[in-house]
């Protein structure tokens, strides 16, 4: 009734590495059938395990640089000495058909696609605390000490940002904070200023119609 066509939502987390955006993301995807997960490109190496096209799109600096000039781009920063960035294309098609996007992206390019889209929904996944943070990032064992220190350096300097977000959630238990992620995006699509043809009138058409008949 009603409501008959709802736009994609475009969903952005962010949040330090090591706060376990990743596994969040994964466990969405794995029960929500209309979700779709916006493969970033880097010119960060690929990590043992990563796949070019999955986990991400790996290409030079060179070419990254290309695709900015070409304005492929719904937002990119420079992120820990690598480029990452948003294909637009992918997400914008995405949207249009009625898919919601998520995007794991650090606060520079969320900040970017809050100009453009401040209709996002912009949440922001917290550790529990820094030093489970600073465990999580050993314990990952992906990154050299030097990197891990440049990773938690940042992520004080992203905490800062958190009141440009709608939503924080705490990941002090994964089952309970993909829970808090889902029930947000479910939230957010029954908002009426997210569904187009809403048609209040053709409703209202209906119940005189039903009412007349009552009265008969
Ligand atoms: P990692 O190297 O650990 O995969 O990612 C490092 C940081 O880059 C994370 O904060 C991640 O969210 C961010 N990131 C990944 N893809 C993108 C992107 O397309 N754009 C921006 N701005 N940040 C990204």
């Amino acid at each position: 009734m009603g409501n008959k066509k709802t736009r994609g939502s475009l969903i952005i987390l962010s949040g330090p590495s090591g706060a376990g955006k990743g596994t969040i993301h994964n466990e969405l995807l794995k029960t929500e059938k209309n979700l779709t997960y916006s493969v970033s490109m880097t010119t960060r190496s690929p990590r043992e395990g990563e796949k070019d096209g999955v986990d991400y799109y790996f290409v030079s600096e060179e070419e990254f640089k290309k695709e900015i000039k070409k304005n492929s781009f719904l937002e990119y920063a420079y992120v820990h000495s690598n480029y990452y960035g948003t294909p637009k294309k992918s997400v914008l098609e995405s949207l249009d058909k009625g898919l919601d996007v998520i995007l794991e992206i650090d606060i520079q390019g969320a900040l970017q696609i809050k100009e453009n889209y401040p209709d996002g929904i912009f949440i922001f996944i917290m550790p529990p605390s820094m030093r489970e943070l600073k465990n999580r990032l050993v314990k990952r064992g992906t990154e050299t000490k030097e990197k891990i220190i440049e990773r938690f350096k940042n992520a004080y300097k992203e905490i800062n940002e958190i009141s440009k977000y709608n939503y924080v959630v705490i990941n002090d238990e994964i089952e309970k904070a993909v829970e808090k992620v889902h029930s947000i995006m479910l939230a957010e699509r029954c908002r009426v200023d997210r569904i187009e043809e809403f048609d209040v009138n053709n409703q209202e058409e209906l119940l005189h119609e039903l009412l007349v008949d009552f009265n008969k």
